[in-house]
């Protein structure tokens, strides 16, 4: 065989295939820039599954193509794979961009991606042709996943279908040179949507306001006004109006009947950012990353009152910075321009229903809302919400997983069976996996609506569509309520797998770790609510797991949960409840039994004493609420976790005063399984049990919680109990994990479920077990919460199907 690195003379002629990320992001005229720079000729189209070239040239050339197509990729694209093979040359001279052609076999969308420099820089300059253009985009940035109708990723299957390019984009778009060298989405003043503004009296198609410049312009007077506008961005419409004006900020409040829950701001720039919050390195390169998520940072405490009104009684709040073109032009662009520079950007829909993201839609449902709709013509295909996140030593925790972020896959270690995992009911996101890949769905939301119902079908219809899967498996939470689970259910051409609800969880802090999942762990799945194998709603669990079943190792103390949904959103019900469970007296002393009224106070202590409509619970969600209650910060939640959050907002105020040794009183009394008498419930064994049959240890919080009724009646302040509570569950931690790897021989620990969006609870247990020596896997890709459930089901379900032992 001939040396063909060293013969510079012979002419050598390759198919190189990329896989991955590698449509929409500029690849085919990165490849064309790549080989005629290094003198090859040859051609290169999109297919269905990736980007097939072939080049020839001198050997050299061609060895060092292959190389640099995967090391000097755009910025956005997401090389898997890189194949070739030898093919006769044939002297053929030139190098081409081909028409795409072939089905789609597994190529991936590229999500949204916020304006680049080069567009924010045209954008601003009087002498460009895009000069204020509200849809200016490149190959770098702009829309993607949220326009894609079909693959392969070309114009016409995108929602730019019915705007035809005018000669002059035409030309940027064929000029290999160019910045916009198909790239899909592009248009100009001349070609390109067109932006309006709506208001109220002009429903009917007369009086529109349809010069861009006048929209922007009316639409910036409007929020210096106090006014609420609807506006349509990436994925769907926002609410948006002045956050510096708390009167607006409070009419949003009540039109859209929010309660106390925290709205997301959207600032001009960074610096305005950094004026009102805490920022780390690591939130900064957040913030201003492509996806631009929200990132809820710490507020200034210097900052006053004036952001009260946006996220009341909560330390953090949730900023994110411009990411599309109409954002920056609404917000003045970088110019100091009068005008709101800080603006609530919060998903336009009401509390429950799904994000708007289509026209009329909007303009019907949103009508008792705003007072008028920035919009435009360019249809959205798929709504898409904010993503969130929150930074945990220096690394992302996400908090909702969307805009930004999907369609992006999850690498899994091997090949796994087609399946679609439909997740749980609240913040619902659906998965589908296939080959080494998982891809969940953007943020759905909970499916006790039935516009959400229909926009759960629309986004598996999708996403089995764009990554051309083909479930032959469903897997859905074990939970016979869920309408996720009855859904699957009805479907009865494909076999469905039951996964339980925080096994599931635990898979997935696996899965996205890249673990094959044959080896257990230890999970500590921590959240409010999932549907235990002995029928109570367990959520304060400790699991021996792998993907193919797990041991339920160790639990928290059973308590009633005394009417279901009033006790979670009347949290001092449930502080009562752990009283009378730990044998303490209600005394009237007590900010939560001061709070209960005193009827409901009988009615309770009779519903306790004989059990009527209480379902037994080991939720530590629930215990973060009563603990909330009892040191009296919140009685009443009006959104989800409420109460958690403000105690975990409680206890960071003191964490800077110095290291909290820990306090011996806060403790939980571990109970062996003999001791344990769970109240009215069979412990009834798992059906899937790998490491061994025995019943799970209990823990008990009762002398944490005398030590915490001690503490309030000797005037300890709020945030130092709060602290301690933290540190007593943190060491509760420990100590299982320490017990179970003596009894097991396991040294990794997954922390998973809702409860570990609490980031100051994080910290501290991750902290004690890397001491102890234990490799700790925390969430970086999908949220802790039930956003990222259905990742966990689909490897779960795909593995039962690679062993012969059924779950
Ligand atoms: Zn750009
Ligand atoms: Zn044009």
């Amino acid at each position: 065989m001939t040396d063909l690195a060293s013969d510079t003379s012979a002419a050598l002629r390759r198919e190189v295939t990329v896989r991955g990320v590698v449509q929409g992001v500029g690849f085919r005229p990165f490849v064309y820039g790549l080989a005629t720079g290094l003198g090859l000729t040859g051609h290169v189209t999109n297919t269905g599954s990736g980007v097939l070239i072939e080049v020839e040239g001198p050997g050299p050339a061609v060895y060092d193509f292959c190389v640099r197509v995967r090391g000097d990729a755009p910025a956005l694209a997401e090389v898997a794979s890189v194949e070739h093979r030898d093919l006769p040359a044939s002297g053929a001279t030139g190098f081409t961009i081909l028409a795409s052609h072939g089905a789609p076999t597994g190529t991936l969308i590229p999500p949204d991606t916020a304006t680049c420099a080069d567009c924010l820089a045209e954008l601003a300059d009087p002498a460009d042709r895009r000069h204020r253009h509200p849809f200016i985009t490149c190959t770098n940035c702009g829309p993607r996943f949220t326009i894609v109708t079909a693959l392969p990723y070309d114009r016409d299957q995108t929602t730019m279908a019915g705007f035809p390019m005018c000669a002059a984009c035409v030309r940027e778009y064929r000029d290999p040179a160019n910045r916009r060298f198909h790239a899909q989405p592009i248009s100009c003043h001349d070609c390109g949507p067109r932006l309006r503004l709506r208001t109220g009296q002009d429903r009917s198609s007369t009086g529109h306001c349809d010069a861009a410049e006048d929209s922007i312009a009316r639409a910036r007077e409007l929020l210096a006004d106090g006014a609420i506008l609807a506006v349509k961005g990436i994925g769907g419409y926002h609410l948006a109006c002045d956050a510096a004006n708390p009167d607006a900020v409070g009419l949003l409040r009540r039109r859209k009947a929010r309660g106390d829950k925290p709205f997301a701001v959207m600032a001009r720039t960074f610096a305005d950012i950094a004026e009102l919050a805490e920022v780390s390195d690591k939130e900064r390169q957040l913030l201003e990353s492509p996806a631009r998520p929200i990132v809820l940072l710490r507020r200034r405490p210097d900052t006053g009152r004036s952001l009260d009104s946006v996220a009341p009684g909560l330390a953090e709040l949730g900023f994110m910075l411009p990411y599309t073109p109409v954002h920056h032009l609404l917000l003045g662009l970088d110019a100091d321009v009068p005008g709101p520079r800080l603006l609530v950007m919060t998903s336009a829909n009401l509390s429950g229903e799904p994000l708007a993201f289509e026209d009329e839609d909007a303009f019907t449902r949103l009508a008792p809302l705003v007072d008028a709709w920035l919009t435009h013509d360019r249809p959205i295909h798929v709504p898409c919400d904010d993503s969130v996140t929150r930074v945990c030593d220096g690394e992302t925790l996400p908090v909702r997983r969307s805009r930004g972020y999907v369609p992006l896959p999850i690498a899994l270690p091997e090949d796994v069976r087609p399946t679609l995992a439909v997740g749980g009911d609240l913040k619902n996101t659906l998965c589908v996996v296939g080959g080494r890949h998982a891809w969940l769905s953007a943020h759905v939301g909970d499916m006790d609506d039935v516009a959400t119902q229909r926009a759960f079908e629309r986004a598996a219809q999708q996403l089995t569509a764009i990554t051309a899967t083909s479930p032959e498996l469903l897997a859905a939470d074990r939970h016979p309520g869920y309408r996720s689970t009855q859904w699957a259910q009805r479907d009865t051409t494909r076999p469905h797998v039951l996964v339980q609800h925080h096994h599931a969880h635990v898979a997935a802090a696996m899965a996205e770790h890249g673990l094959d999942g044959r080896t257990p762990v230890i999970g500590v799945a921590f959240d409010g609510t999932g549907y235990g194998t002995d029928g109570a709603i367990w959520g304060g669990e400790m699991l021996l797991a792998d993907y193919a079943g797990f041991r339920r190792f160790a639990h928290l103390a059973y308590v009633s949960l005394p009417g279901g949904d009033t006790a979670v959103r009347r949290p001092y019900r449930m502080a009562l409840t752990h009283l009378a469970a730990a044998g303490i007296d209600w005394s009237p002393r007590l900010p939560c039994v001061h709070a209960c009224p005193e009827q409901e106070r009988r009615v309770l202590a009779r519903q306790l004493e004989r059990g009527v409509n209480c379902v037994p619970t080991s939720s530590m969600g629930r215990l973060f609420d009563a603990v909330s209650a009892l040191i009296g910060i919140c009685q009443h939640a009006g959104y989800e976790a409420q109460a958690a959050m403000e105690l975990e907002a409680a206890a960071a105020t003191c964490l800077d005063a110095a290291d909290t040794p820990i306090d011996e009183r806060y403790r939980f009394t571990l109970r062996a399984p003999d001791e344990s008498a769970p109240l009215g419930v069979s412990a009834a064994p798992d059906e899937s049990a790998p490491l061994d049959e025995s019943a799970p240890l209990t823990a008990d919080p009762a002398p944490l919680l005398a030590a915490i009724v001690a503490d309030l009646e000797s005037g300890t302040p709020l945030g130092r109990i709060a602290l301690a509570f933290h540190n007593a569950v943190a060491a509760l931690v420990a100590e299982l994990c320490a017990t179970a790897r003596e009894q097991h021989g396991l040294e990794t620990v997954a922390l998973t479920g809702g409860v570990f969006g609490n980031t100051l609870l994080s910290r501290a247990c991750a902290r004690r077990l890397r001491e102890d020596g234990f490799h700790v896997l925390r969430h970086r890709i999908v949220p802790p919460n039930d956003g990222g459930l259905a990742l966990g089901q689909a490897v779960i379900a795909a593995a039962t199907r690679r062993e012969t032992r059924a779950l």
